[in-house]
């Protein structure tokens, strides 16, 4: 085991890596910028670095200044976390060759994976069900496009290579407006992105947005840990995950989970990985696979019983995978709610003290948060304060929990989304489970039409 370990984040997730590094007794370096110096995970952690002021392209991404800090604390290995450099191929290389474990996936896997195109060739190359498209990236003729579109059928979704974040993308309902669109697409992904490349894919009218998690080892081992449905959405941000997913034949997720750990072994992955796919019609279609831990592990967590984080961990040493697929045994349901300091109303984020932090306890409820009475949430990162998880025997059970869980939450000083997941835990279609991509905005429009009315 590694004896002290870099978290290259900040907030829960920082957190959360340092509560896995304490459990295996690995000594922990915290690194944050100026406004994140008093975070109590900071004070936690054995060692401290300042990387930067506020900005994050001065601090959580500013390479140099977290090499140097693992070089001045004399750490081994360095855990990334989600979003900043977590899935930044050049910054794993970085780490590699200054003679750090970068707990992840090899740069090459990031970087296969960070392109679309590229990804999706490599899953279709493994035999995991894609959605139909273009045959990699558009070519620039436009009669050829326009023929593209012809085979898929319309609507079509225009897409770009380097997009992330849920941008970078247009859907196209007739030929008229074909070519604006991917001209249009191609300079945004050129702006936003820095690589012009699109593609083209049927746009799916009402998916649910479900993905498997898998585990893999360097010597060419992967299991995967089930699924979880990320369908409750708002402008392509998950807001509530769950695990299992409502309502899937479980033999349909045995078969497709197998397939993405076929692709892991394929491919050569290393660590956590999932691969998120859209599901309609009883079919699985592959969108994307994020080489990293993600916000809503914890699902996963509770209802098979491994924790992820230290599973990367482990398998970063070059541990052999402890698990087998037969070991692997799903029991319960698990929902989670992302609490974030916005509007419930407008999502105007809600930055500021905390006067008065109250988070609910009991059975089957986990709050995986870095938040305390009197911390300053800093107008600088995401808006997610906290994420609060509930456990249950059954979905009804969990969903029940998570609601009361939520009554008894109480936070001042900033505005929470928390009375939005309580009026969601009450919703019919919500609690009969099985809702598409686009559900949670129809009913946050209808939620609006009835305020004004
Ligand atoms: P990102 O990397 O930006 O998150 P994804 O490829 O994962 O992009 O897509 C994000 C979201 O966009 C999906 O969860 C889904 O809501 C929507 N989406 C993407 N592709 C399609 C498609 N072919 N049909 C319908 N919706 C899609």
């Amino acid at each position: 085991m590694f004896d002290k370990i870099l978290i290259a984040n900040r907030g829960e997730i920082a957190l959360r890596v340092l509560r896995a590094c304490r459990e295996l007794g690995v000594r922990t370096v915290a690194v944050h910028s100026e406004p994140d110096a008093d975070a109590k995970y900071v004070k936690l952690a054995d060692e401290s670095v300042c990387i930067g002021p506020a900005a994050s392209a001065k601090s959580y991404l500013n390479v140099p200044a977290i090499i140097s800090a693992a070089e001045v604390t004399d750490a081994e290995a360095i855990h990334p976390g989600y979003g900043f450099l977590s899935e930044n191929a050049d910054f794993a290389e970085r780490v590699e060759q200054s003679g750090f474990v970068f707990i992840g996936p090899r740069a090459e896997t990031i970087r296969l994976m960070g392109d679309k195109v590229s990804a999706k060739a490599a899953m279709i190359a493994a035999g995991v069900p894609c959605v139909p498209g273009s045959d990699g990236a558009l070519p620039d003729d436009p009669k050829e496009i326009v023929k593209a579109a012809r085979a898929i059928g319309y609507p079509v979704i225009i897409k770009a290579a380097g997009g992330g974040g849920g941008r970078g993308m247009r859907v196209v309902h007739t030929e008229a407006a074909l070519i604006n669109a991917v001209t249009t697409t191609k300079s945004e992904a050129q702006a936003a992105f820095g690589n012009p490349v699109v593609y083209m894919e049927k746009y799916l009218e009402k998916p649910r947005h479900v993905e498997i998690q898998i585990l893999a080892d360097e010597h060419g081992n992967a299991v995967h840990l089930g699924e979880r449905d990320c369908s409750m959405q708002r402008r392509h941000q998950k807001v509530i995950e769950e695990a299992p997913a409502p309502g899937i034949d479980r033999k349909l997720i045995a078969k497709i989970g197998e397939r993405c750990a076929e692709a892991c072994r394929k491919i050569g992955y290393r660590g956590a990985g999932t691969f998120e796919f859209l599901y309609e019609n009883n079919e699985f279609y592959f969108i994307e696979m994020n080489t990293r831990v993600q916000v809503e592990h914890p699902v996963t967590e509770l209802i098979t019983g491994v924790d992820i984080v230290q599973a990367q961990i482990r398998i970063a040493t070059g541990e052999k995978l402890w698990l087998n697929q037969k070991q692997i045994v799903i029991s319960g349901h698990a929902v989670e709610c992302r609490l974030n300091a916005e509007d419930p109303f407008k999502f105007i984020p809600s930055p500021g003290r905390i006067t008065n932090w109250h988070m609910p306890g009991g059975p089957g409820i986990r709050v995986d948060s870095h938040v305390y009475n009197g911390y300053t949430v800093p107008p600088h990162y995401d808006s997610m304060i906290g994420k609060l998880i509930a456990y249950g025997d059954t979905r009804e059970q969990a969903i029940r929990r998570m609601h009361i869980a939520l009554s008894e939450a109480v936070v001042d000083g900033i505005n929470t989304n928390i009375a939005l997941h309580r009026e969601l835990m009450l919703d019919p279609k919500f609690m009969d489970g099985g809702t598409s991509i686009h559900y949670l905005e129809k009913r946050l429009a209808e939620r609006d039409n009835t305020a004004k009315k």
